[in-house]
């Protein structure tokens, strides 16, 4: 572990072996071979690796331990002689490590390279050893984890630090885990320490590894951490938190509560499991600064567990229907997954003897993420093995804010930068991903914009960024993004092009503010004129901007399709009455729309208009070039389609519009009018008028 392998105070015991290499290296290899040749029995794991193999089995029925067990034998053998601080022999340590992440759900590569994790740094295992005897993908994390504990930890909160580590992770979360869950072992063992010692360490916890357990949604690790620390680094209010809850322990009013919200359950034909649980210090101790002094329901919640996703509505229904809810504490956590992957409602209700209780109600899998994070979801190589139906959303090796951070840190120019930056990441609590028009998707923190999205997706190019499309509409490049929109990105390749100073204003991900920031540096006179303001209201109109085709059941009610599943006709159609009157109208199939019904919304009827007029006025969008007209009018010809009228205004910002009035044969043939027109070279936008 770090603070013991790289300095050498640590660990007085285990240094000296390590000084006497010859005589070491001799034995290490003798006793690891006879450990893996020898005689222990194949069909029987040694008991002290039993609770791990029990441990992984519980979550993992069909997991091979036979590679566990060769693992542990050689991390047993090479380790022998190691003492821990606190006298037990070394390999209680890695053992240790092991069982927590089993205890998660831990997948058996991981358990594997967890169980090597201080080998390769401290023993005479190299790391081609264990690449030859148990695979490249445990090597790697193993070279990983060894690498962050090469890393000094000394200078607490430096910003070079986090930033070295999170480099070393190799991108690969595995290791992120391993660390964490070796840093909660150092932590519970961190007694032996001299105080000065265990302040310094529980600081980087602090900084560091609590963050990242909280970015990686391993709620587990993170509050435990919490409490270590809070004891460490606040004995005071440690030791007034333990008092207060001590207290209490005799009035709890919360079984009472979790009583009654199970027989309304069962009454409601619902089957859950109703839990009370009990905050942990930290908790309790921010709850009452929130609100002064504690009541009997303050120091827990009630956890209701569900088996399907349609249940946990069914659930808050019924709390909604037979307590009073407090409607401020409602948050749908499901229907808007915090960056961590996290899934829940919460809520909280009022008893009628006038206690408030916070209920959280989530399905079996979501609790488990939610408590183990990305260390739940399986083996991230494995296509399919990990979380259902979260698929898209799941790179767990990769999560968004990671590979972002991952990629502007390289350039961020000085760690003021880096770590202002890194702050305004971490304090993003929600993703959302954006589709791009040429395929594939985007990341990005809540609130981005197409700024943010252009330099995402073209990184330094995006100085070139003039416009942008939004589900198809030309908008501002400022216009923040909503989950599920697509965007296109419109680039000039004038290379005089670039970001005007207003961009900075637009650009919420750091990535975006580093490269402008280093443009507008550059550029000391500002863009050319044809490239700014970002803002400019660009005006176009897309057949899909809008709501125009769909007529709902409702008089006067303004229309408008959805971002989400982006209906068009004769799509089947489903609309919802919305804030303001409006009604959104969703294809059938759309998730939103079971979501919504499950939310007791009741749809209104939506259907299409007819389009039998032939002659339609269509505009075009462009950048300004010689023959573009003679192209356009070309391309219209080829389709069968007549010219009634055209109009070309004269080019704004290296972009011109053309107007034709054009009668076609048939109403049918206007997408393929429309494509072909889109297809001439320099146009980027074609729309009925
Ligand atoms: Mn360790």
């Amino acid at each position: 572990m770090s603070a013991e392998a790289t300095n050498p105070e640590a660990r007085p015991e285990a240094r000296p072996e390590l000084r006497r290499r010859g005589r070491t290296r001799i034995d290490l290899r003798r006793l690891g071979r006879a450990a893996l040749l020898g005689p222990a029995p194949r069909d029987r794991l040694p008991d002290a690796i039993g609770h791990v193999a029990e441990a992984h089995r519980a979550h993992h029925p069909d997991a091979d331990l036979s590679v566990l067990h060769r693992a542990y034998l050689l991390a047993e053998s090479s380790h022998r002689g190691q003492m821990r601080k606190s006298g037990e022999p070394y390999i209680t340590h890695p053992l240790a490590v092991t069982l927590i992440l089993a205890e998660l759900g831990a997948e058996t590569t991981t358990l594997t390279a967890s169980l090597l994790h201080d080998t390769v740094e401290d023993t005479e295992v190299t790391l081609d050893q264990v690449r030859a005897e148990f695979g490249e993908e445990v090597g790697f994390i193993v070279d990983g984890v060894t690498k962050v504990e090469k890393i000094d930890y000394g200078a607490a909160a430096e910003p070079e630090t986090f930033r070295k580590m999170l480099v070393a992770t190799g991108n690969d979360v595995r290791v992120m885990s391993i660390k964490l869950a070796d840093r909660l072992h150092n932590m519970r063992t961190l007694g032996v320490m001299r105080p000065e010692k265990q302040a310094r360490i529980a600081k980087v916890t602090r900084d560091v590894l609590i963050p990242l357990a909280e970015r990686l949604g391993v709620q587990a690790l993170k509050t435990e951490l919490e409490d270590l620390v809070f004891a460490i680094l606040h004995p005071e209010e440690y030791e007034r938190t333990r008092a207060l809850i001590a207290a209490q322990a005799g009035s709890d009013p919360l079984p009472g509560i979790a009583d009654s919200v199970r027989s309304v359950l069962r009454d409601a034909g619902i089957a859950a499991e109703v839990q009370v649980r009990p905050r942990h210090f930290v908790s309790v101790h921010r709850v009452s600064l929130k609100r002064g002094e504690l009541r009997g329901s303050d120091f827990g919640r009630i956890l209701v567990l569900v088996g399907e996703n349609a249940d946990c509505y069914a659930v808050l229904g019924e709390l909604h229907t037979c307590f009073t809810p407090v409607v401020s504490e409602f948050k749908d956590f499901i229907a808007a997954p915090k960056f961590n992957l996290y899934q829940s409602l919460h809520t909280a209700v009022a008893t009628p003897d006038g206690y408030v209780a916070e209920v959280i109600v989530r399905t079996r899998q979501m609790h488990r993420v939610a408590e183990a994070g990305v260390i739940a979801l399986g083996n991230p190589y494995a296509t399919g093995d990990h979380a259902d139906g979260d698929e898209e959303r799941a790179d767990p090796t990769r999560p968004g804010w990671l590979a972002r951070l991952l990629d502007w840190q390289r350039s961020a120019p000085d760690p003021d930068t880096f770590w202002s930056g890194l702050r305004a990441e971490l304090a993003q609590d929600r993703e959302i991903t954006v589709f791009r028009a040429d395929g594939g998707t985007l990341g990005l923190p809540a609130g981005a914009t197409c700024i943010d999205a252009a330099y995402a997706q073209y990184g330094e190019a995006a100085h070139g960024c003039i416009g942008a499309r939004v589900n198809g509409r030309l908008t501002s490049l400022g216009s923040r993004l909503s989950d599920g929109d697509t965007v296109q990105l419109l680039l000039s390749h004038d290379s005089s092009s670039g970001p005007g100073a207003d961009w900075l204003d637009h650009a919420r991900t750091t990535a975006a503010r580093i490269a402008i920031t280093g443009w507008l540096r550059q550029h000391p006179d500002g863009a050319t004129p044809t490239t700014t303001p970002a803002r400019a209201p660009l005006s176009v109109v897309g057949a899909r901007g809008g709501g125009g085709n769909a007529v709902a059941d409702l008089p006067d009610a303004t229309v408008r399709l959805a971002g989400c599943c982006t209906p068009v006709p004769p799509d089947a159609v489903a609309g919802f009455v919305v804030r303001g009157g409006a009604v959104t109208v969703h294809r059938v199939g759309c998730e939103a729309v079971a979501r919504m019904r499950a939310l007791g919304r009741t749809t209104v009827a939506v259907h299409w208009r007819a389009t039998a007029d032939c002659r339609v006025t269509l505009v075009a969008e462009s950048f300004g070039r010689p023959h573009l007209l003679a192209d356009l009018t070309e391309a219209i010809a080829r389709q069968g389609v007549e010219v009634v009228s055209a109009t070309v205004e004269p080019p704004v910002e290296q972009r011109v519009r053309h107007t034709y009035t054009l009668l076609l044969p048939d109403a049918a043939g206007l997408p393929a009018l429309m494509r072909a027109m889109r297809n001439v070279p320099g146009v980027y936008d074609v729309g009925r008028a």
